[in-house]
């Protein structure tokens, strides 16, 4: 799971990573026999019983970064990745993070950018809101025309979401289903794990190959389905 791609020295939320910190970790994910995908690949492989040496990498809030920075790096690579946008804010920026830095979001033609070069394109919600502190109107809203904005602006279908914050709980999977999606992304693993709270690792600037080993190994884990959940939960 990463956030921005950029160089600053200004990171309250520890939601950046370099991009020379990144492409050595592009660079470690090859040297070992790994290849960075998008979730909607990885899942794919999965079900077809070929996802060995796949790792899903994740972009939340669909930074201006995305394109600038991690793009080039991702292609140099030969990697893919799950970029969740924010149709509501086009070409705003992170107004709810109350510390800042401020960062630019991407707009209309970064999204399509980065759809054309082969990333997929998921929806965050349109405003990035709790989804599990709104009423029943905007639950539906934020996942349901999210996800139709996300199909205009990029001719694709759209089979990911992802909380916002990572809050997730079972009015909100619900929404998810209904709207149409086929896979939502959390954070942390909890009692929702499964295809629609598909929990992920943060992946930081201080993340170096000794550490990734680490997370990768953790994280095998980490991410098993309780087995008393009903099918498809
Ligand atoms: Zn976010």
């Amino acid at each position: 799971m990463y956030h921005s791609v950029t160089h600053t020295t200004d990171d309250p939320y520890r939601i950046t990573v370099s991009p020379p910190r990144f492409e050595r970790q592009l660079r470690w994910l090859r040297g070992h026999g790994l290849k960075g995908v998008s979730v909607a690949e990885l899942l794919r492989a999965r079900a077809a019983g070929t996802a060995r040496g796949l790792v899903g990498l994740t972009f939340d809030d669909g930074y201006a970064d995305f394109t600038a920075e991690a793009l080039a790096l991702l292609r140099r690579y030969d990697c893919t990745a799950t970029v969740f946008v924010l149709p509501g804010l086009l070409g705003g920026a992170n107004d709810w993070d109350p510390l800042g830095p401020r960062r630019p979001l991407l707009d209309e033609r970064g999204i399509q950018r980065a759809a054309t070069w082969g990333m997929e394109v998921a929806s965050h919600g349109l405003r990035h809101l709790d989804l599990t502190h709104v009423d029943e109107d905007t639950l539906h809203r934020e996942v349901r025309d999210s996800r139709q904005l996300l199909r205009d602006l990029t001719g694709h279908d759209v089979a990911g979401f992802c909380y916002p914050y990572g809050a997730v709980d079972l009015r909100a999977v619900a929404a998810v289903r209904a709207a149409g999606y086929r896979y939502a992304c959390a954070i942390d693993p909890g009692p929702l794990t499964g295809r629609y709270a598909l929990p992920r690792v943060h992946v930081g600037e201080r993340d170096n190959g000794w550490r990734l080993h680490l997370k990768r190994s953790l994280h095998r884990w980490r991410r098993e389905e309780p087995a008393d959940l009903p099918e498809g939960s």
